[in-house]
């Protein structure tokens, strides 16, 4: 294990852009149940039943009781594995984090660049006239809430059938097809389209870069288009996987997999950079 934190820290340290995806599995240690939990919410409430935007749109009142429920959410706190990426921001070693979660935990922890893939929960949109409010500032006393334009106020986080917000689905790719080194982090990547950016990194051909180097080929290639979608790396960005089980990616996309917890983890690679530092 040690080994492999070293080796994280290495190619962290070699790294020209280090990005994370996160998902559930970071913010279990804060006490919110990832999706697969046992007694986690998706055992209280079936998705289907009321996490899609079909089921909220046609009835408002039966979605709200389980976002009423999910009181995690309000009261959690980072842990030391939000933290330790925090920390990496300000040592200027992590360029951004793309999260599926919806708990404002990143954000508390203190990084400032983080794309909310599926929104944020803490907070309501109004369904009518877009007017985002933080939950709180809301009362919650008759279901469902009402905006002042007498609209519905729905949480906004990203529902089962919504589509991604345009500006954090335009940034992640933009992040992902140009980072060299891609931290996966407590999630199962299963759900999509979150899951495909560890394999836009990793993959060369779905990485079009126009950068000097191509720029190079164009001139040498008479302009060949193809060229472009090619970078100018050996291979596609590393991807380190820190989860205490193997995913998906483990054995196709993966270079290696740190099994441990995310708030075990991620503070030894931060105390091995600095380490490696001094
Ligand atoms: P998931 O539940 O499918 O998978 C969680 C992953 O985290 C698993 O692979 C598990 O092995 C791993 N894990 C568990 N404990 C861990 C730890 N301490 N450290 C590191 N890894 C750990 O979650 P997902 O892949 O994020 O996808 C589920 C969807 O559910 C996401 O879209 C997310 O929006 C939503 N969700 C969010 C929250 C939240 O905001 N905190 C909580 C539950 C679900």
């Amino acid at each position: 294990m040690q080994n492999l934190i070293e080796r994280a820290a290495q190619a962290i340290r070699r790294s020209r852009k280090t990005i994370a995806l996160t998902g559930a599995g970071i913010s279990a240690e804060s006490g919110i149940p990832t999706f697969r939990d046992p007694g986690g919410l998706w055992d209280r409430y079936d998705p289907e039943e009321y996490a899609t935007i079909q089921a909220f749109r046609s009835d408002p009142a039966k979605g709200w009781p389980m976002m009423k429920d999910f009181t995690e959410l309000k009261t959690a706190k980072p842990n030391p594995g939000h933290h330790g990426l925090a920390q990496l921001e300000q040592m200027g070693m992590l360029h951004c984090i793309i999260t599926q979660n919806v708990d404002n935990l990143h954000q508390a922890a203190g990084n400032r660049d983080v794309i909310e893939f599926h929104g944020n929960m803490r907070q309501v949109v109004c369904m009518s006239c877009r007017k985002l409010l933080p939950l709180d500032e809301i009362s919650l006393d008759t279901l469902p809430p009402y905006c002042s334009c007498k609209g519905v106020f729905k949480p906004a986080g990203v529902f089962f059938g919504e589509p991604i917000p345009v500006d954090a689905m335009y940034r992640s790719q933009e992040a992902a097809q140009s980072c060299d080194l891609i931290l996966v982090i407590g999630t199962s990547t299963v759900v999509y389209p979150a899951a495909d950016i560890p394999r836009i990194s990793k993959d060369l051909e779905k990485k079009p870069k126009y950068n000097s180097v191509n720029l190079c080929h164009i001139k040498r290639y008479g302009g060949r288009r193809e060229v472009l979608s090619y970078s100018p790396k050996e291979s596609g960005a590393q991807v380190i996987e820190i989860n205490p089980e193997k995913t998906d990616l483990t054995q196709r996309i993966s270079d290696f997999i740190i099994q441990e917890k995310a708030g075990v983890a991620i503070p030894q690679i931060v105390a091995a950079i600095k380490a490696m530092a001094s």
